[in-house]
């Protein structure tokens, strides 16, 4: 899935353009109590194409030292990374000298670059052209962030060379699944015992680095397919990350894969990091599996403070199951192997029209929705809209109005009626009138 990368000089309206590619049609997703979002990395949707949008505020190509040079350490990996970089300049202030030395850098990324003149609106189209024309970067795209003008067609036009995704793998590939987590928690350690005695099939290693692997193994007779997100290389018996941690390359793997394994540090708290990332893989939808690794290097003290912390900090997991595992030892692997079956089991159920509709009315029976003013909201039937996240359309009548706490309420009542485990779910709600 390609990666679109804003660049550009503070100011200039990013974080407005960030949000508007970003704005999840379901709304709901970003109520999840104690989600944290990290507001630079998002999922931008056109249609039923998904696309991963990075924002790499405070861009400064000339600081030496400090937290700005830090930010643009960081900015200059994301472009090293990025499929297309939208460069984004300001259309009321102006070419300015800053303008210039960002587009010096692009010149030589070696990516397509598209030039974006934000605040547009109710500016000379011409005048603007002339002024930024002078930048080297081609006819720039006039938008405004703010207001949504020209954007649907800048997507396009940042897309267009990438061809939409032709569906899911052939069924017995198996799950596709990602091994994430921050640095030093533990993946390569747990990859090599997963791969370590398991027949590797055989499989190409892509010319490149910037290419994401995919490798096929079995493990108890079922067959799964490894997304790498470290630039992974086989040195003798073992693999090995050959990269540094990556945030782009961990959420590009995260939209490629059916079934996410989060790895967590039992031995440290949980951090920013680890929310943002398990934040990203529920806003992506994808099945979730919590491996707690290096269960085997701490004390009676430090695994009921990590519980604590994990109740707290990771709430909004509450679909997904948590194991004790140590990837060293090999211990509680078969478990989580397990839980990585049900989730995807559950991610691509099929789910009937008739129980839906069955599990649906015994929920309203059970609890009706609330009044809203004059609105009585009723339910009629619900049927399945989508797979890997399981969608459930209900259709009824003034359904705008339902509380984000009965949508919940619903969630848990599918869940346990088709005993989905490890697989966030989405409702959407369709009003016939
Ligand atoms: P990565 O950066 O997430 O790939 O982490 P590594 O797999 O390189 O592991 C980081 C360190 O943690 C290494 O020193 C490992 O030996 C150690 N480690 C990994 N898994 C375990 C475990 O289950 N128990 C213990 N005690 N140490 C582990």
């Amino acid at each position: 899935k390609p990666t679109i990368v804003l660049v550009g000089r503070p100011n200039v309206g990013k974080s407005t353009l960030f949000n508007r590619l970003t704005r999840t049609r379901d709304a709901l997703v970003a109520d999840q109590p104690g989600l944290t979002r990290d507001r630079h990395y998002g999922i931008g949707r056109v249609g039923e194409r998904d696309y991963l949008v990075v924002d790499t505020a405070g861009f400064d190509p000339v600081a030496k030292e400090g937290i700005v040079h830090e930010m643009a350490r960081q900015a200059e990996q994301a472009i090293a990374e990025a499929d297309v970089l939208l460069f984004l300049v300001d259309g009321r202030a102006g070419r300015t000298p800053h303008d210039e030395q960002i587009a010096a850098r692009l010149r030589r990324a070696g990516r397509p670059v598209h030039l974006v003149v934000n605040k547009a609106e109710g500016l000379d189209r011409a005048i603007v052209a002339a002024d930024f024309h002078a930048l080297g970067l081609g006819d720039p795209l006039p938008v405004s962030a703010a207001h949504g003008d020209g954007i649907k067609q800048l997507v396009e036009i940042a897309l267009e060379p990438f061809p939409a995704d032709e569906g899911e793998a052939a069924e017995d590939e198996g799950p596709k699944v990602a091994i994430v987590g921050r640095p030093n928690v533990g993946k390569s350690t747990l990859v090599n015992t997963l791969l370590g005695e398991e027949r590797v099939i055989a499989f190409d290693m892509p010319g490149t680095t910037r290419d994401a692997i995919a490798i096929p193994f079995e493990r108890g007779g079922k067959r799964y397919t490894l997304i790498d997100t470290a630039g992974l290389r086989r040195r003798g018996k073992v693999f090995e990350a050959v990269e540094k941690f990556s945030v782009i390359k961990t959420l590009q793997a995260i939209q490629e894969a059916n079934v996410i394994v989060l790895v967590l540090d039992a031995a440290q708290d949980i951090s920013d990091q680890d929310a943002h990332i398990a934040g990203f893989a529920l806003e992506a939808g994808r099945a979730l599996v919590v491996g707690i690794n290096k269960w085997d290097a701490v004390d009676d003290y430090q695994r009921d403070r990590l519980k604590a912390d994990i109740a707290r900090k990771l709430a909004f997991l509450g679909f997904a199951r948590f194991h004790q595992i140590s990837a060293l030892r090999s211990q509680g692997i078969g478990g989580l192997l397990k839980s990585v079956d049900a989730a995807y089991a559950a991610a691509t159920a099929n789910l009937a029209t008739p129980r839906l509709t069955r599990t649906l009315q015994q929920a309203v029976a059970r609890q009706a929705p609330p009044r809203h003013g004059m609105a009585r909201p009723k339910m009629r039937y619900a049927h399945q809209g989508g797979m890997n996240p399981p969608v459930i359309v209900i259709h009824g009548n003034a359904l705008e109005s339902i509380p984000t706490s009965y949508v919940r309420y619903l969630e848990r009542c599918f869940m346990d009626a088709f005993k989905l485990q490890g697989t966030p779910l989405r409702i959407q709600f369709r009003t016939t009138h």
